[in-house]
């Protein structure tokens, strides 16, 4: 799956929600507004891996899982830990 990082954290443009064809990125769920969400997560479940968000992130924030930066390798966990209470 592909997972968003620190970049998004304060940008949250959603590019890459209007590109995602399975519609799998979304806000904090403690926030559902997409304004004032800290950042996106993707759901690893839903994401078929089609590379989409990457291209279309301004602030690079989006990476394959076995992509992601070295300082950023946590984030795989924090965008499934919000997908894991459905
Ligand atoms: Fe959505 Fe494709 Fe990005 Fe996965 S890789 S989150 S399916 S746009």
């Amino acid at each position: 799956a592909y997972v968003i990082a620190e970049p998004c954290i304060g940008t949250k443009d959603t590019s890459c929600v209007e590109v995602c064809p399975v519609d799998c990125i979304h806000p904090t769920p403690d926030e559902p507004d997409y304004d004032r969400a800290e950042m996106l997560y993707i759901d690893p479940e839903e994401c078929i891996d089609c590379d989409a968000c990457v291209e279309a992130c301004p602030v690079d924030a989006c990476f394959a899982e076995d992509q992601l930066p070295d300082e950023w390798t946590h984030f795989a966990e924090l965008n499934a830990r919000y997908y894991a209470g459905r």
